[in-house]
Formats: C-alpha cells, sequence, structure tokens
C-alpha cells in the first residue's frame, strides 16, 4: 500500500501553527514607502540641463521601478554611468524633498507587532536607500538593491534574495509594489503580489489585488488572523 501522508492537522493546533510560521511583507521603496517623485524630478532636470538631453521626465518616468542603467539604455542615452554620477549626486542633495506617505509609519509598525518580518526590495542604489529607510523608526530585516547579488528587477533575484535573508518561504511572503515590473518580479519569484494604489503606476491587466491606502493593506493581509484560546507561545 503506498505511503499515505498524514492528514493535515486541524482545529487550533493548526491555527497556532499557522500563526506561528513566519511571513515576510516586502516593499518596494519609491511610490510605496516614500514620494521620492520631486527627488527625482529634480535630478533629472539637472540631468537633462548637464547633459544637454532633451528627454522629458515624463519619459524617465515611464521606466521607474527599473534599475537607472537600465533606464538609460531604454531611454538611448549613450554615457548612461556620466549621467547616473550627475543624477545621484543631485538626488542626494534634494533628499530633503522625499516624503514619507501617510500611514505608511504606523502600517510598518503595526505588521511587525502582527509578527511580521519587513523588508525592502528596491531598484534604487543602496547609497541611496539608506538614508531614506533610516528615517523610518522601523526594523526592515533585510534591505535588497542593485548593488548586491543577481539581476535587478523585474528579474525574481532581489525578492529571492530577500526571502533567504529573513528565512521564510515564497508561500509566505508578499511583496508591495507600484508599477508593472514590481509585479512581474514578484511573480517571476512566485509570491504573492499588491498593488499599492497610492504609488505612480497604473494597475497592470488583468487587475492584481490592490490596496487603496497603507491602512487597507494591514487590513487585506492582517483582519483574516483567527482568534485561538489561549497563549501562542
Ligand atoms: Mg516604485
Amino acid at each position: 500500500m503506498p505511503h499515505q501522508p498524514p492528514p493535515p492537522p486541524s482545529g487550533p493546533f493548526r491555527l497556532v501553527k499557522q500563526s506561528m510560521s513566519p511571513r515576510a511583507l516586502l516593499l518596494d521603496l519609491d511610490g510605496v514607502l516614500l514620494d521620492t517623485r520631486p527627488v527625482m524630478e529634480v535630478a533629472w532636470q539637472e540631468v537633462r540641463s548637464a547633459h544637454g538631453l532633451d528627454i522629458p521626465f515624463a519619459s524617465y518616468e515611464r521606466y521607474l521601478g527599473r534599475e537607472f542603467g537600465d533606464i538609460m539604455q531604454r531611454l538611448g542615452v549613450a554615457d548612461g554611468e556620466a549621467v547616473r554620477r550627475t543624477y545621484e549626486a543631485k538626488a542626494v542633495a534634494a533628499s530633503h524633498l522625499a516624503q514619507e506617505f501617510p500611514g505608511v509609519s504606523e502600517m510598518l509598525h503595526d505588521f511587525v507587532a502582527a509578527g511580521w518580518r519587513l523588508g525592502v526590495v528596491t531598484s534604487k542604489h543602496i547609497d541611496r536607500a539608506a538614508p531614506l529607510l533610516g528615517r523610518f523608526d522601523c526594523h526592515f530585516a533585510t534591505v535588497r538593491t542593485p548593488a548586491g547579488l543577481g539581476r535587478a528587477k523585474p528579474a525574481p533575484d532581489p525578492i529571492l534574495l530577500a526571502l533567504v535573508d529573513l528565512g521564510v518561504d515564497p508561500a509566505a511572503a508578499v511583496y508591495v509594489g507600484d508599477m508593472a515590473v514590481d509585479r512581474e518580479s514578484a511573480a517571476r519569484a512566485g509570491i504573492a503580489y499588491i498593488h499599492a494604489g497610492w504609488g505612480y503606476g497604473q494597475p497592470s491587466s488583468p487587475a492584481p489585488e490592490i490596496a487603496g491606502s497603507p491602512e487597507e493593506l494591514l487590513q487585506l493581509l492582517c483582519s483574516a488572523e483567527p482568534f485561538v484560546e489561549g497563549s501562542l507561545v
């Protein structure tokens, strides 16, 4: 007789086991945690004047979510590395223009309190991402950027590496982004995706699950938490 796997546990034991398994909330930075569009716009205008590029910000903005060099290639910019230096210097100088989206800090604290592990997966390089993330009074257990191993979004690499960092299965993780490349990266990594409706991009088709606000994201992921009798520890 072939081996039969044991039936899944039911009742309170199952619920306790579920609530004790680690879950990961991975977040994009630009357009999800912080409104960095004013910084990007100022930095791009600097690039235009310093390098004589006749490329409007709207064209740059179409490719948000991708690594800077990838965007330069798509825009047909020949001297991408020189442009990158100009852009990054201006972006650092104008970083004070970045604003936290309302409700994000509170949401992050609530996820941590509910036992979630937090991570950031962004195409912004670590030297520009770190000071921005330092504004949050919150522990991000991993930050994956193009400075690390692997390919940048829309490849699955940074999401998979973040899950390795956190010790969380893809099935227990969610990525929250605002651009089509975010969704593609999550799909290729095999994890759930939620579109941040407060970000820059329109949800691609077919419509993904959408959170209209940080509060709604919390409700989507935490409201189904079961109550069980007694202590969980
Ligand atoms: Mg984004």
